[in-house]
């Protein structure tokens, strides 16, 4: 496994910076025992965690970490350590790894996305409708967006039909890939993340 990484503007750098004020071998960043993490700068315009400018400093993954006037995402880099994401990628472009980044945290916010549309749709949904049917044998009927209008339309008033098309138009809105915003239908977070990228753009929603 490897324990530490080199970040420059160099090519043969594990992270690679084509920055202006980046040096060519700007710092090492070396996983040392028990899950704690060096960093040390070898360069010209220096290293600052915290605003602070560092040589060698133990790296915690909520430090903000500055190589010059770039900032690195500490807790994402020091994530990859553990997933031997440098030992199966040696040199990566950082502007790229950063997009990549991006995108999956925003990937990652819509699980919140999904429950949050299934908590409220399931409140709307607690009226007329929940007495007559029951709790479980309501939520049986209602497994599809399109659907769920439908047959909840003859239980339901007009004010409920018109909240629950609002939180439906709403949902098709938020629940979208990060990159080319094609609506993910209505499953699960966690089987679209299952489906490892985006069926339209095919961009991987992980590193
Ligand atoms: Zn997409």
């Amino acid at each position: 496994m490897k324990n530490f990484i080199l970040i420059g503007k160099n090519a043969d750098n594990n992270l690679i910076i084509s920055k202006k004020n980046i040096s060519r071998k700007h710092a090492k960043i070396s996983k040392i025992e028990d899950g704690q993490f060096l960093i040390e700068d070898f360069s010209t315009n220096g290293t600052y965690i915290n605003e602070k400018r560092i040589k060698k400093f133990l790296l915690k993954k909520e430090d903000k970490l500055f190589l010059a006037d770039y900032e690195i995402k500490t807790n994402f880099i020091l994530e990859l350590f553990s997933n031997d994401f440098f030992k199966k990628n040696k040199n990566v472009n950082y502007e790229s790894l950063k997009k990549q980044i991006e995108f999956t945290e925003k990937f990652f916010l819509l699980k919140e996305v999904y429950e949050k549309y299934q908590n409220d749709k399931k409140k709307k949904l607690s009226g007329s409708a929940w007495k007559k049917t029951g709790f479980r044998a309501a939520l049986a009927l209602i497994p599809l967006v399109g659907n769920a209008l439908g047959i909840m339309a003859s239980g339901n008033n007009a004010k409920q039909r018109e909240e629950l098309m609002a939180l439906n138009d709403q949902f098709k809105i938020d629940y979208v890939c990060p990159k080319c915003k094609m609506f993910l239908g209505d499953l699960p977070w966690q089987g679209i993340k299952n489906q490892k990228k985006c069926r339209a753009c095919k961009t991987k929603w992980e590193l």
